[in-house]
């Protein structure tokens, strides 16, 4: 029995001990889960309110919020003479919410009478509650609009629409650029000033219910828009329109692959006038065909660089006569051709222009002239010089797009290359960069950074920004571009006589350059055909042109033919345009213009004050001019005395 109940004792024992331990197992695997449960739940409160609180306030936001965009109005652009060349205007269209109208019959037949329509088509617009929004009608103006956002019916809605129109249609199109169908501009000065133009959006918000409805006396919340600035151009659209016409013209005649005119003033390298043909309207731009729109778009004054030829030996002159390698009167003999590091390189005319001085060889346009001139120089000075004028590296122009241009690595120049860069060959430039160069040739020496925005400002003509035009250094001296403007004055009369526009001071100097094919050779019968030139006002260079004809195709191809002509008939009609009077007008029996002594011999220079009957005065004892007081082209009184200093 004691066994018995011993053994009966330590069976419930254990099972008390067991079903202590068992319970005190239960709580803690209850305790666990409960904390594990609390865990999971502080995770998850911590990834909402930390970690995504951002995006699902937002979310929540705009549940219960209605957000009315408010378009920021585009700026305007207008040319120097404050004519719109592109503006902005808005139209309205009118929509319908049919779950939001009350009294549908009322409203069809307000908006009816109102906007000229069908009331039966208005009605069931107004009843159609499977739609969440139907439109009424397009492009309403603003007069209208403002009715219906004052009857304030709802479940009427007008949205705002802003349309970009160009006034000029197709001129300027590749300055101007096109926008996207967003309305953000996609090329041109609509793309690269898109920060001044496009202004600040709006909005405006109202609390709505799950529906979409707006609840009456709630909050509404509004962010004014700001709108974008008025951008103005240095462009003049007459001088412009002056140009495209002649293009048109040059077209018809020699019907090349492109032609492209830059006008720029050579003082501060504003551009005044810049087209290309082929051109579109930037009112219907051809979006279908994207790859000749961007053909069409591109503007190749700054993004293709072409071999200049001629027109480049204005640099290689510049250059030899700052380093006082040659002088006016200084004799160069042409065969026909020059033998460099044992190769034959022609001149132009290849049974030789003979003996010449350097003002001859100018107006030939001798090549054999420019090798020796560029042999002379030497490549560190020829290349000190071409760093000055910018060739190599971007002008800097407000332009998207730009090419620097194509320099040979100067430690890789041979003297044959040398020869070869002296008249404008083995070297490739953009026009904007090459006319930017030739502007400090004739404005006394500053290269500046060209430009096509002069300023913007606000609605109420108050200027935020003056783009003041940036020297960025000295290429050559006064005395130097002195010359260089008498030489290249001589070179387009060739007799002495201003026989390019009669009257008026006209310097210039064409070019005609072979094409190269992609595997580096010469394509036979492609030529770019150009000219350079300025036109005095008041006896200073006021309008420079760069005139580029590529592969004109009427078998004519000297820059002298097919582009010099078309350079004439624009500078004829800027003459009218700008009632630029004539370079003999303001010189009266008491004044003269003053003539150009510098680079001749004294005894030269005293032949011809003789003969003008003026006072004068030497300074300094040597045989050659190397400056002179007043500058030539100045007029002054027949009284008045002129310095001319030898070296
Ligand atoms: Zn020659």
């Amino acid at each position: 029995m004691t066994k018995w109940a011993n053994c009966l004792e330590e069976v419930i024992s254990k099972k008390v001990e067991y079903s202590f331990f068992s319970s005190q197992k239960r709580l803690l695997s209850i305790i666990l889960i409960v904390a594990f449960i609390f865990f999971i739940l502080c995770v998850r409160f911590v990834f909402l309110q930390v970690v995504n609180a951002e995006f699902l306030q937002i979310k929540a936001v705009e549940q219960w919020v209605r957000t009315l965009p408010l378009t920021a109005k585009r700026g305007q652009i207008t040319d120097a003479n404050g004519n719109i060349l592109a503006i902005s205007y808005t139209s309205y269209d009118i929509f319908v919410r049919a779950k939001e109208i009350e009294n549908p019959s009322e409203v069809a037949l307000y908006l009816s009478v109102l906007l000229g329509q069908d009331f039966d088509s208005v009605y069931q617009k107004s009843i159609n509650k499977l739609a969440s929004e139907v439109l009424i009608k397009l492009q309403v103006n603003e007069a209208i609009a403002l009715k219906i956002v004052q009857k304030d019916f709802a479940g009427i809605y007008v949205a705002e629409n802003i349309y970009r129109h160009y006034p000029y249609g197709k001129t300027l199109c590749q300055v101007m650029g096109f926008l996207t169908s967003d309305s953000v501009g996609q090329s041109g000065v609509e793309c690269y000033y898109e920060h001044i133009l496009c202004g600040k959006d709006g909005k405006y918000l109202t609390q709505s219910d799950v529906k979409g409805i707006t609840i009456n006396d709630s909050l509404n919340y509004y962010v004014q828009a700001v709108d974008g600035l008025n951008v103005s151009l240095n462009i003049d659209v007459n001088i412009q329109i002056i140009v495209e016409k002649v293009i048109e013209q040059l077209v018809i005649d020699h019907n090349p692959k492109s032609v492209s005119v830059i006008i720029m003033e050579p003082a501060t390298s504003e551009i005044l006038a810049l087209a290309i043909s082929p051109s579109y309207d930037l009112n219907e731009v051809p979006r279908d065909d994207v790859a000749s729109l961007l053909e069409m778009t591109k503007n190749l004054t700054v993004s293709n660089v072409y071999e200049p030829g001629s027109t480049f030996k204005i640099l290689t002159l510049a250059a030899a006569l700052s380093e006082g390698l040659t002088s006016l009167d200084e004799h160069f003999y042409c065969p026909g051709n020059r033998i460099v590091d044992g190769e034959k390189i022609k001149c132009w005319k290849t049974t030789g222009h003979g003996d010449q001085t350097l003002v001859e060889a100018v107006q030939n346009s001798c090549n054999c002239c420019f090798m020796d001139l560029a042999l002379r120089l030497g490549t560190e000075k020829l290349y000190k010089y071409l760093e000055l004028f910018g060739i190599g590296e971007i002008s800097g122009i407000d332009i998207s797009g730009e090419s620097a241009g194509i320099l040979l690595d100067e430690d890789s120049v041979k003297e044959v290359d040398l020869a070869r860069i002296g008249f404008g060959q083995s070297v490739a430039v953009n026009q904007i960069q090459l006319l930017n160069a030739f502007c400090s040739v004739i404005n006394g020496g500053t290269l500046n950074v060209p430009s096509i925005l002069d300023s913007y400002f606000d609605d109420d003509k108050n200027v935020i920004y003056d783009n003041l035009n940036l020297a960025k250094n000295t290429t050559i001296s006064s005395e130097v571009s002195d010359i260089m403007k008498y030489l290249l004055e001589m070179a387009l009369s060739k007799t002495g006589e201003m026989t390019f526009v009669d009257g008026f001071k006209i310097g210039g100097k064409t070019g005609t350059a072979q094409k190269y094919g992609e595997n580096g050779k010469i394509v036979e019968g492609k030529y770019v055909s150009s000219f350079f030139g300025y036109l005095n006002d008041d006896g200073t260079p006021k309008y420079a042109i760069l005139l580029c004809v590529d592969e004109p195709s009427s078998g004519i191809y000297y820059g002298s033919l097919v582009a010099k002509p078309y350079a004439k008939i624009i500078f004829e009609q800027i003459i009218e345009y700008k009632n630029i009077k004539k370079a003999d007008e303001s010189v009266s029996v008491e004044n003269i213009s003053v003539p150009i002594f510098l680079g001749l011999s004294l005894s030269q220079a005293v032949v011809e004050l003789e003969k003008l009957k003026i006072n004068y005065e030497v300074d300094g004892e040597g045989e050659r001019i190397v400056s002179q007081f007043p500058m030539a082209g100045k007029v002054i009184s027949k009284s008045a005395t002129i310095l001319i200093k030898t070296n």
